[in-house]
């Protein structure tokens, strides 16, 4: 039986991720897969429970583990701690530079139902449906950095290898190719040496994908484009930095970042998670929207565990409960049916065998 290691982490993290399991649990009832489900430390929590943000157990669960799902990471709590110890950095960098996880999938699709929910008007919102490929152990956040090699100055570096970009821009081809044929590739070329190296491979690897048309867009332009008319995106490529805060962007057309799902990868292996953070600010009060992290299960059964349908059937139970009025706080509009976290969680479950 594949085993999937359940990392909650911090803040709601605690809350979201049963929900998760919950819905991952039904949805296999009676069906020829089981999951064994495993629980480790990461975070802050870790580093209050075992003195560090990636105990050595966790590492080795999840390197033994099929998959990993995890909540969030981070708080207030642990945010004067010197950067490589924090949560973030400790625990969340750490784990997916250990995994080598150097693919994050973040899928952006507006359901019929939500387009009321979106900051923007429904014209713009209404078609929205793009995935963002963000390369994820290279770039500035693992670069060199450091303080003082002149008086009061601090640095980070970004450098990329060649492997690095052809793994990540391959991927964007082949997802490409599977959906509508549109590949966008986003950098900084006309500032960046790194860009312009990323650009040149980009070029070069579209000569085998000839039914993939490759455009190249700089990233302020690309943070334009996503609020100005999104639809025009079927799949975005970009690195690490870039990446982080476009999916940011991208997950605000969707109404709530409490939506958005994401997955990690390195082949099969992969680590799945809701897009947003720990959200010190709602947590304990059941108040947090579990749905990114129940589709990012959905997400696990279908690049970890090839389980289409079962990944179907998560997304329709979320598109169902949705359909019939159902909402977090985050996403509930006057009027509508206000849920709270175990409570979203439940009705999904339900709506599984409807
Ligand atoms: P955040 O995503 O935690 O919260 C931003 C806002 O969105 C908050 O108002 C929050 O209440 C709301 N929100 C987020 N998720 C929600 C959900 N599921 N349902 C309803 N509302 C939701 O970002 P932040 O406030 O910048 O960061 C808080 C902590 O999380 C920090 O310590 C940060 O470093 C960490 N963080 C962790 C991850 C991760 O674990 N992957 C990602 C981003 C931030």
């Amino acid at each position: 039986m594949p085993n999937v290691l359940v990392l909650p982490g911090d803040g709601i993290g605690q809350e979201i991720t049963p929900e998760a399991v919950k819905v991952l649990e039904a949805v296999l009832k009676g069906r020829s897969t089981s999951l064994n489900f495993e629980y480790g430390l990461i975070g802050g929590t870790a580093i209050d429970e075992a003195g560090k943000a990636l105990p050595d157990e966790t590492l080795a669960a999840a390197q033994a583990a099929d998959a990993v799902l995890m909540g969030s990471v981070g708080g207030p709590k642990w945010d004067t701690l010197p950067a490589p110890q924090r949560p973030e950095l400790g625990g969340l960098l750490a784990i997916r530079k250990a995994l080598s996880l150097y693919a994050n999938i973040r899928p952006v699709k507006m359901l019929p139902m939500l387009v009321e929910s979106s900051t923007l008007r429904a014209e713009v919102v209404k078609n929205v449906d793009l995935v963002v490929l963000r390369e994820l152990t290279g770039g500035l956040y693992f670069g060199e950095k450091g303080r003082g090699i002149n008086p009061n100055s601090a640095f980070d570096t970004l450098v990329y290898s060649e492997e690095e970009i052809r793994r990540i821009v391959e991927m964007g081809f082949q997802m490409a190719a599977k959906r509508r044929g549109k590949l966008c590739s986003v950098d900084k070329a006309n500032v960046l040496e790194s860009s312009r190296f990323w650009r040149e491979i980009t070029v070069e690897i579209a000569k085998k994908y000839p039914e993939v048309e490759l455009t190249h867009m700089y990233v302020d332009n690309a943070a334009m484009q996503l609020v100005r008319w999104p639809e025009q995106f079927d799949v975005i490529v970009t690195e690490n930095m870039f990446g982080d805060i476009l999916t940011d962007l991208a997950s605000m057309l969707m109404g709530s970042i409490g939506m958005i799902s994401s997955a990690s990868l390195n082949g099969t292996k992969g680590l799945y998670e809701p897009a947003h953070g720990s959200a010190p600010d709602i947590a304990g009060k059941n108040l947090a929207n579990p749905l990114a992290t129940i589709l990012s299960g959905a997400l696990m059964l279908r690049y970890s565990f090839g389980l289409e349908e079962e990944a179907q059937m998560i997304e329709r139970a979320v598109e169902r409960v949705l359909q019939e009025g159902y909402r977090t706080p985050d996403l509930a509009k006057p009027g509508e049916k206000v849920l709270g976290t175990r409570e979203m969680g439940t009705a999904v479950v339900e709506a599984l065998s409807r």
